[in-house]
């Protein structure tokens, strides 16, 4: 365990609310960045030294050194659920293939939200960075010790977090090699070989039917085809087509449905790449959203933007955004070309944990 080197303590004010930050710099892995920061308002006060995460120990169930199959992503639920009884898991609905679409939920209170990872099939290394997002958390549950700086039964109490690290299994199983069917192999390998120009299975974004999932969102829908199709993209294809019609393909339905059913209160879609953070949505503005998406720049390091016009439409947060009027993000995590490799998950963990813990303490007015 590292500790970490306090930089600068710096107040934070917002409307009625104040809260201390500490920033820090690990002096190894963040040259480039040189700092990182967490909220310590539910800490007791400041620290001057804080334990340096993640652990990574022979104990860990959340694997960060290998790839991620849907069966890994069920195994590694499914073995997080037995350590950590306090855990909630389940299925928002199934895959094309006929694969769960699990999802972990941690905390009893009455602030809900929905954090969700590889909607894009080759983004699949945003699916270790909730599982072990999970994992750290339910950690310090069972120990009680604070969850980087914060109280995490505070958090227990205070939020409901539901969490589905893999939205698209289906389509991360052709990327990793985990789809165990000649047919859909086939399927897939047919798919992708009318597009030369997008290496297979590494280009993969879609699910098993070529239909890109985070094109699928009656938010814009009839633009965002027109869009791709003007891209070439007007049937099944790796990546960019927007399905038949909205809603079409079961994963997008399955995450809906499943939003439709709860009451969120803010959501992070996690992709890659760009180190980017998307707030905005047309001109929806959904209060406190802006606010809230520059913490996230702050304690990430990452940039705030507006997301461009070409991939303005159809997305899940583009749909959360118009349907709810509520902050709504894709975290564009990591830098380089997807699949990004597995050298940057500590990297790419760290500098969003700071995102993952403050969705909920921002919360808290
Ligand atoms: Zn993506």
């Amino acid at each position: 365990m590292k500790r970490l080197i306090v930089w600068q303590k710096k107040r934070w004010e917002s409307k009625d609310k104040k809260c201390d930050l500490l920033f820090w710099k690990t002096g190894t892995e963040h040259k480039i960045k040189g700092m990182k920061c967490f909220a310590s308002r539910f800490g007791s006060g400041m620290r001057g030294k804080m334990d340096y995460l993640p652990q990574e120990n022979e104990d860990s169930i959340v694997r960060t050194d290998v790839e991620y199959t849907s069966q890994r992503n069920a195994d590694t639920i499914e073995k997080l659920a037995e350590r950590y009884p306090f855990l909630f898991t389940g299925s928002i609905g199934s895959s094309v293939m006929g694969r769960q679409i699990p999802y972990i939920q941690i905390g009893n209170g009455d602030r809900e939200l929905f954090y969700n990872a590889s909607f894009h099939a080759n983004e699949w290394i945003t699916t270790p960075v909730l599982l072990k997002f999970a994992e750290e958390y339910a950690e310090c549950l069972r120990t009680g010790a604070p969850l980087y700086g914060v109280d995490a039964e505070f958090l227990f109490r205070n939020f409901r977090l539901v969490m589905v690290p893999m939205v698209n299994p289906d389509g991360v199983d052709v990327v990793n090699g985990g789809l165990k069917s000649e047919t859909y192999e086939k399927n897939a390998a047919e798919i992708a070989a009318a597009y030369p120009d997008i290496p297979f299975p590494s280009g993969w974004k879609a699910n098993i039917e070529g239909v890109d999932l985070n094109l699928q969102f009656p938010a814009g829908w009839e633009e965002a085809k027109a869009v791709k199709a003007a891209q070439g993209f007007t049937s099944p294809a790796p990546r960019d087509y927007v399905g038949s019609a909205p809603l079409t393909a079961p994963e997008s339905r399955a995450v809906y449905d499943f939003t439709k059913n709860n009451n969120f209160e803010l959501i992070l879609a996690y992709h890659t790449q760009g180190e980017v953070i998307y707030w905005k949505y047309r001109d929806y503005e959904p209060p406190r959203s802006y606010e809230i998406a520059n913490y996230f720049g702050m304690v990430s390091g990452y940039t705030v933007e507006e997301t461009p016009e070409a991939s303005g439409n159809a997305g899940y947060k583009d749909w959360f955004i118009q349907e709810y009027n509520r902050p709504g993000y894709t975290i564009e995590a990591g830098l380089g070309n997807n699949p990004l490799p597995l050298n940057q998950f500590n990297r790419i963990y760290l500098d969003n944990t700071g995102i993952l813990i403050s969705a909920m303490t921002l919360l808290i007015t």
